[in-house]
């Protein structure tokens, strides 16, 4: 198909009846857009992930799942057709409450799973139907038909063969006369049960579409008129950052700026597919074009913060010029599925930082980690650490860096410095209770 723009609509975007019209009219006015990814209305996910937890009373089930209600049949009052679809939402709802009580009794990850998925499939229905309400031939298009995962509930992983070879299959002809409407975040594994792509992976989803769907171009609809220099919730400083190479918004996605999932560049670098951020509340302010080329390369492109990251460092004499101790601890931390972010090392010890993902509720350093690691040297682990990003060009080899970076951040006890690997960045960890003053300086000075 030629022509083809993947939309999709993050969460404050298809958040009530009247957002959801601006959206409708953004796919309106350019008939490219034939795919439409949405997230779940903004709040019903952070309803559905307490819902999901095990302690909760049914007073409080009772509580969430009317919150959750009140905000779709908020949307579904202005349809023509609400009857119809209030029995698609009340539908949705029963199999809720019904996972709902049975979570209550005994915690499930698979079910977990379940519960989270109902907030995009109810956003879908509910959007499909604006659609149509404003005269553009829309269908509703259960995503978990082609978006293949295997079984890790909570962070699954997608086939992108299969999902490419699902969309060819049962996707493609679609478009043709119809704008479909699909979900961000979720998907189904092998059994056949529903899983999900970890918080805010509707931007990877839309950018999977794309991918397989051989999209021309992805355009990713939110609250801010594109990507900025920092998180305007930071600093009133911030500005918009007209064009950004790849590789540059990459890294801050990677580095925590939550205006895309840290994965959503890679589907759309594979391919090159130019990726658009803008305000579905202001289209007609433009945004951002990210690209495999841009026309310019400032050193100092934006600034990223991450939040909530551990910091472990291991120290053994037995290190001394000896081989094999790394290995080591990387097969205990692999054995534990964690990550490794960020890495420094000295003579006999070394330091790793772990994130955090945003919303969960436990430490990912669990005793037995610890204690496995302690088989082999001392182990300490500190919280309460962010990480400061510097995003750019050329970093690894521009002269006084480091200077102008350091000089700007007055007397804040840097606990962890990387630098070198990348030339696209430059972090450093600080107290959490600092971050965000570190990062308004740091604004203030490069930009
Ligand atoms: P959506 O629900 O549309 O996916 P998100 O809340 O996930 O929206 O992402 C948009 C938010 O990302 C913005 O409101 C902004 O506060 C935050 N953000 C963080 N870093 C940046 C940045 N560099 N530029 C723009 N927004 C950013
Ligand atoms: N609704 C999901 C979340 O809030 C996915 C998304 O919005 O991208 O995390
Ligand atoms: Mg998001």
């Amino acid at each position: 198909m030629t022509n083809l723009t993947i939309a999709k609509f993050g969460g404050t975007s298809v958040a009530d009846h009247q957002a959801m019209l601006r959206c409708a009219n953004i796919i309106k006015n350019d008939h490219s857009n034939r795919v439409v990814v949405v997230s779940a209305s903004s709040g019903v996910t952070n309803y559905l992930v307490r819902l999901a937890q095990a302690n909760v009373s049914s007073q409080e089930q009772a509580q969430l799942i009317s919150n959750i209600k009140t905000i779709q049949l908020n949307i579904s009052q202005h349809l023509e057709n609400k009857a119809e679809i209030n029995d698609e939402i009340l539908t949705v709802l029963a199999g809720l409450t019904q996972l709902a009580s049975a979570q209550a009794q005994q915690y499930n990850a698979q079910k977990t799973d379940a519960i989270l998925a109902c907030g995009e499939q109810m956003s879908s229905i509910l959007f499909s139907d604006v659609l149509t309400s404003i005269g553009i031939a829309s269908e509703y298009f259960d995503v978990r038909e082609v978006m293949q995962t295997n079984s890790l509930y909570g962070k699954a992983v997608v086939d992108i063969e299969a999902l490419k070879a699902n969309c060819a299959a049962n996707l493609q002809e679609k478009l043709i006369n119809k704008v479909i409407v699909t979900q961000g975040f979720i998907g189904r594994d092998g059994l056949g049960h529903t899983t999900t792509l970890g918080r805010g992976g509707s931007d990877y989803s839309a950018a999977l579409l794309a991918e397989a769907l051989n999209a021309d171009k992805l355009a990713i609809w939110t609250d801010v008129v594109g990507i900025f220099t920092t998180d305007p919730r930071i600093t009133a400083q911030a500005r918009a950052i007209p064009e950004i190479s790849f590789g540059e918004a990459a890294e801050m996605a990677t580095f925590g700026a939550k205006i895309l999932h840290p994965a959503t560049l890679i589907p759309a670098m594979r391919h090159n597919i130019p990726v658009f951020v803008g305000s579905s509340k202001e289209p007609e302010k433009g945004g951002t074009q990210i690209q495999q080329q841009v026309a310019s390369n400032p050193t100092f492109r934006s600034i990223a913060l991450r939040k909530e990251q551990t910091l472990v460092t291991v120290k053994s004499p037995a290190m001394l010029h000896a081989s094999g101790f790394l290995a080591q601890v990387f097969s205990i931390l692999a054995k534990h599925e964690l990550s490794v972010d960020l890495i420094t090392t000295s003579e006999i010890s070394v330091a790793l930082t772990f994130d955090n993902p945003a919303g969960s509720t436990q430490s990912l350093i669990t005793n037995a980690v610890v204690k496995e690691l302690e088989q082999l040297c001392e182990v300490s682990v500190e919280h309460g650490l962010s990480l400061v990003a510097v995003i750019g060009n050329n970093l690894h080899t521009t002269k006084g860096i480091s200077r102008s970076i350091f000089d700007s951040i007055g007397d804040v006890n840097v606990r962890m410095i990387c630098h070198g690997a990348s030339a696209n960045n430059f972090c450093f960890l600080v107290p959490e209770i600092e971050a965000n003053s570190v990062v308004e300086q740091l604004h203030e000075a490069l930009f």
